[in-house]
């Protein structure tokens, strides 16, 4: 007997006994709490008020996320383009077998107790190492192991503000990302992209109008749109937010999965020391199962932050931390990246090429790297409208409107992961596509 509603970009959904009447659930930055209590009604409703009452605080919270954890559905016949993770098939599974085997048998007990609260020291020393090829500077000290980079955005969210505080995002924004900063109460601003990125030119208004706590931006093959910031944007937004004494957290979360191009300038490396906290993570680009990521800081924020840290889980795991550590210092991980980079560039090519063929009517935003392709829609198509419909045609996307603080601004557009297929499956996926905008644009 549970309650029916809908949230914009996921679907109709039942909600279970407990939960809110139907009504559409507070998107933007309706504020938490701002709903009425129920009473509950003791004859079907079991649950005390205490539990209502966290419902009204959080209710954005009792929405279905709108894009999947794993990669692959669990229904056979429907190819997942919605996913945002890399291909599952391609973790290296019998070298990181390997590195465990060897880890557990030269350190013995030792890796089993709690590890550093920042981190194994030799790994963060290794990551230094991997992000000075990349010519971003970050001492080992100032290297603080996470829970992935989710984990560092949350550290980061929990030491620089607090509820109410306003927050500048890019307009598309990483969706969980999105969802982090709501649960703390923050005020999320967006600040619209184009394709060079960031719009810098709309910040000094911005800035001056709601003072935020934090700015947030994925600079590199950026979720959900694949963009990389321009070099000269990068500038800019790291001089305005030195000048404005505002932290930048420079979320680069898939920077290394690069197919054509020239990188840019990490803003950690084009900034004052201490002026930004860099997250970065083994997800994407290893596999997310480590739960594996980092959180550069410098000053006296990086000692707050490994208090944090404690705080949340005392800390990462040392055997975990530990195997890593070895399957990168034996050279394993540069050549996964380097085999996955080969793939996954075959793999956007194929995408490219079937969207180019089948539905030229669809505009794509470059692809230099990462895992997304952002299509927009030719009028009057909206994802609302062809997610369900691409589903039942067998492929499933992700629909612009998960990413946006205002969902209808992404009515337009669709987020496909080219990474998790083979060039033969990811051409099915486009005709299936094809086929359901054909059936759309015939009614
Ligand atoms: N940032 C972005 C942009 C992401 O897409 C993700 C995961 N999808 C994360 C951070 C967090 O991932 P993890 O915690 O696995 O590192």
């Amino acid at each position: 007997s549970g309650l029916v509603a809908a949230r914009v970009g996921s679907g109709t959904y039942v909600l279970p006994p407990y939960s809110t009447p139907a009504r559409s659930l507070p998107r933007g930055n309706a504020p938490c709490g701002a709903s009425p209590a129920r009473t509950p009604d003791a004859a079907s409703d079991p649950w005390p008020q205490w539990q209502h009452h966290a419902l009204h605080r959080h209710s954005f919270l009792s929405a279905p996320p709108a894009i999947p954890l794993s990669s692959h559905s669990p229904q056979a016949d429907i190819i997942a383009l919605n996913s945002g993770n890399s291909d599952p098939r391609l973790f290296p599974v019998d070298q990181l077998r390997a590195s465990l085997r060897e880890t557990l048998r030269r350190e013995g007990w030792k890796a089993g107790e709690y590890e550093e609260v920042a981190g194994y020291p030799p790994l963060r020393r290794t990551i230094s190492h991997l992000l000075a090829d990349q010519g971003i500077p970050a001492a080992p000290q100032d290297i603080i192991i996470t829970a992935g980079s989710q984990q560092a955005l949350a550290l980061a969210c929990q030491l620089l503000t607090s509820p109410g505080d306003s927050v500048l995002v890019e307009s598309p924004s990483y969706a969980d990302g999105l969802d982090l900063f709501r649960s703390r109460g923050l005020r999320i601003i967006p600040v619209p992209m184009d394709e060079e990125g960031m719009r810098t030119d709309l910040l000094p208004a911005l800035l001056k109008e709601h003072a935020p706590r934090l700015i947030y931006t994925i600079p590199n093959f950026h979720n959900p749109t694949g963009i990389c910031m321009s070099g000269q944007r990068r500038r800019q937004l790291v001089h305005m937010a030195r000048e404005h004494g505002i932290p930048l957290l420079e979320d680069d979360f898939v920077g290394e999965l690069r197919y054509e191009g020239h990188a840019q300038p990490a803003l950690k490396a084009l900034a004052h020391p201490g002026d930004t906290l860099y997250a970065g993570t083994f997800s994407k680009m290893l596999m997310p199962g480590l739960r594996v990521g980092y959180l550069v800081a410098e000053g006296p924020v990086r000692d707050l932050l490994i208090r944090c840290k404690r705080l949340n889980d005392l800390s990462s795991s040392g055997i975990i931390q530990r195997a890593l550590h070895r399957f990168v210092s034996v050279g394993r991980h540069r050549a996964h990246l380097a085999r996955s980079c080969q793939i996954y560039r075959k793999r956007r090519n194929a995408l490219l090429q079937a969207m180019a063929e089948h539905l030229p009517q669809v505009r794509i935003a470059p692809i230099q790297g990462g895992l997304f392709a952002w299509c927009t829609l030719p009028a009057p198509l909206t994802a609302g409208s062809l997610a369900p419909l691409a589903l039942h045609h067998g492929v499933a996307v992700a629909p612009g409107t998960a990413f946006f603080l205002h969902p209808e601004q992404g009515a337009a557009h669709l987020r496909l992961n080219f990474a998790l297929h083979d060039p033969e499956t990811l051409q099915e996926a486009v005709r299936r596509l094809a086929a359901a905008i054909r059936q759309l644009e015939a009614q």
